[in-house]
């Protein structure tokens, strides 16, 4: 028996699914065709193996195969694909090991998918017309080149126009998967690989979707002439995966294991101190790094249907040299799934998502995935945030509270899903960070920005001699012998660390008991009231607690909230607080946080404007002097060098202007 004739027994089973696609077409083009379904079939160990190692030639007879069957459609001429799904765990590869070996052969490869061109037509027919008789010559084009006819057939001669408007086109859209990063280990980077979809397979995937990819190795060669080919695959199916941790297998004796570890009294402690043994301190920052890596309850719908977000974002802010940027890389290698980029050098897709024109895509659209979406269900570790570009901050918003990134631009309107934690460090404006000033002043990060993060740790570097030498004690000890070194190693060690949060994550879903709910309840309450009248706290300090307790829960592997969990989340919070929100009085004040003057400020820049105000209206010429300035400012107990800062200031802002020397006046005026 020929291929031909095995492959046409074949269809004989498939009559019922043929007939259908008839009467689908064209909204159904491919027959799917299930791998253990042909290795099943009469003569399937060969069928198989001629898909495995020439899959162009067998993909062509068997669609040939189809044709001849003239399925009776609406449409004439109809183009049937035949398309392959479910292949084998042998014949799955993962990017960075598809070799030369694999080349023209039939690969399955898993990714998540990071460039999206648009859909744009490519020439699968081509008409050209002999220029010297007029011969009409149909060139089929399966390349990335068009082909010309190598001679007129009527003719003999070489000389060709080609007609676009005669000829036949496919839609042709390309993508790029990567890797994905829970399969990578400690910081490795992700492999990437270009596939080229066609006809009904365009516009199926967005930039931060995990698909497997069937289809066959191809080379693409060089733009210019030169030696370099790239591979690329030509895909024939793609399907969606789930995006979980599947990739962390976690076996029976080690769920035992995590069980017994979840058990400890001391579990807590454990944790805490398997976070970056190698520095030292950062109690409070180390505890809400592992609430972060847990995370709180996953999957909340409000009854509206709008979901509530799971990961709490951290911000690390203080002076240079601090070991900032060295947590961040250590948590990028204890996370199941995350990504470390720094906001200044992140180059390309940055960290949410952008459109672009370029080589890609011949100079069309293309849709690139950044960080946030690519370690979507994990953790981004992003250190210089307050150097992040334009474009990633203005979208940085969105991703942080909605968890989503829109793209809009020049008619492209694309929506990215981006559920990931942020962990980022930023250093202080001016070269040092000045606990008694706003954050808000000295951090290029905007307070709406800022007030996304459910904790702001600012970081100080206090000039403190019993502390200088734990730390040089600590440092000192790793750079010794072996022995020395005892005492720095983790409690937990890093892999059943990373499955033991693998596995919290995906089989714990903890709910508040009644207790735990009146204890963030008053909590709230307490903490509204004691503000200085202003905007003392906010329904995201809320939603910050409830998410910090779920994941304190979580930890112990418990599925309720208990009072002791709420107990941690506030501790930290207060901790914080306390760090950046406290007035000069001692108040909670969250104006310090979330805008750029705390209300004290705000109240001696209104002071100030209602002297000038005064004296603009006391004066013949409209004008107020400088001295009458500082007067009226004294009076009113504001210091001289702060009064003359805010008359600068509004001079800035527009709100007043200096006509002459020392002569101010008011600009609406
Ligand atoms: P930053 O990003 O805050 O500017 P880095 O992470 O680059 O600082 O740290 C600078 C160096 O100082 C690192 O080698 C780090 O290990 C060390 N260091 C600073 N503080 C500590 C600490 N508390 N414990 C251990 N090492 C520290
Ligand atoms: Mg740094």
């Amino acid at each position: 028996m020929t291929l031909n004739e095995k492959i046409s027994k074949f269809l004989d089973s498939k009559s019922k699914e043929l007939q259908e696609l008839g009467e689908f077409y064209p909204e159904k083009k491919s027959l799917i065709i299930d791998y253990g379904e042909l290795e099943e079939s009469e003569s399937g160990m060969e069928l198989v193996e001629e898909l495995i190692d020439s899959p162009e030639e067998f993909i062509s007879i068997f669609e040939d195969a189809i044709r001849d069957r003239d399925i009776p459609t609406l449409v004439k001429e109809p183009k049937f694909h035949v398309r392959f799904t479910n292949l084998p765990r042998e014949n799955m590869a993962m990017v960075r090991n598809i070799t030369s070996e694999y080349i023209t052969k039939f690969v399955s490869v898993e990714g998540v998918v990071n460039k999206v061109s648009d859909v744009l037509p490519k020439v699968s027919i081509g008409t050209f017309i002999c220029n010297k008789c007029g011969e009409i010559h149909e060139e089929p084009q399966p390349t990335r080149f068009l082909r010309e006819p190598i001679k007129c057939n009527n003719c003999e001669r070489g000389d060709f126009r080609f007609v676009p408007e005669r000829s036949e086109f496919i839609d042709i859209q390309r993508l790029e998967i990567q890797e994905p990063l829970e399969i990578l280990t400690g910081g490795e980077q992700a492999r990437r690989i270009e596939l080229w979809v066609e006809d009904d397979l365009t516009d199926r995937v967005t930039p931060g979707d995990k698909i497997m990819v069937n289809g066959i190795v191809r080379l693409m060669p060089p733009l210019k002439k030169g030696p370099v080919y790239r591979q690329y695959i030509d895909a024939n199916f793609i399907e969606p995966i789930e995006r979980e941790f599947s990739e962390i297998e976690v076996t029976p004796e080690e769920k035992k294991e995590i069980i017994n570890l979840s058990k400890d009294p001391h579990i807590y402690d454990n944790i805490i101190n398997s976070i970056a043994p190698s520095i030292y301190g950062y109690k409070e920052v180390k505890e809400s790094v592992a609430l972060q890596l847990f995370g709180g309850r996953y999957g909340k719908t409000l009854p509206d249907g709008t979901s509530v977000r799971s990961d709490m974002h951290l911000l690390l802010v203080g002076d240079p040299g601090i070991a900032k940027s060295r947590l961040l890389q250590y948590v990028d290698q204890l996370a199941p799934k995350s990504i470390y980029v720094s906001g200044k050098g992140t180059t390309g897709a940055g960290l949410t998502a952008i459109a672009e024109k370029d080589e890609f895509a011949d100079g069309a659209w293309t849709l690139k995935a950044g960080a946030l979406v690519l370690a979507g269900g994990g953790i981004a570790c992003i250190d210089e945030f307050d150097k992040m570009g334009k474009t990633d901050r203005e979208s940085m918003h969105e991703a942080m509270e909605q968890q989503t990134i829109s793209v809009a631009k020049a008619g492209i309107v694309a929506k990215f899903k981006a559920d990931t934690a942020v962990l980022a460090a930023s250093n202080p404006k001016f070269s040092r960070f000045d606990s008694y000033s706003p954050i808000g002043e000295q951090f290029d990060i905007p307070p709406t920005l800022l007030s996304r993060f459910d904790l702001i740790f600012p970081i100080r570097d206090i000039l403190d001699a019993e502390q200088d030498k734990k730390i040089a004690t600590h440092i000192l000890k790793m750079h010794m012998s072996e022995a020395d070194k005892k005492g720095l190693e983790p409690p937990i060690p890093v892999e059943l660390f990373r499955k033991y949060i693998a596995y919290a994550r995906k089989n714990i879903y903890p709910v508040l008991t009644d207790d735990a709910a009146d204890k963030i309840k008053d909590y709230y309450v307490a903490l509204r009231s004691s503000g200085s009248g202003a905007v003392p706290a906010s329904p995201r300090q809320l939603e910050a607690i409830i998410r910090l307790s779920e994941a304190s829960a979580k930890i112990r592997l418990s599925n309720s909230v208990t009072v002791s969990d709420v107990e941690r989340a506030i501790d930290l919070t207060n901790f914080v607080l306390r760090e950046v929100a406290m007035d000069e009085e001692g108040r909670i004040d969250m104006d310090r946080i979330v805008t750029d003057h705390p209300k004290t400020q705000r109240d001696r820049i209104r002071t100030i404007e209602n002297i000038i105000q005064r004296l603009v209206a006391d004066s013949e010429e409209d004008m107020a002097l400088f001295d009458d300035i500082m007067r009226g400012a004294e009076e009113q107990n504001i210091d001289k060098d702060r009064a003359k800062q805010i008359l600068q200031e509004l001079k800035n802002k527009g709100i007043i202007y200096e006509p002459s020397y020392g002569k101010y006046k008011w600009l609406e005026a």
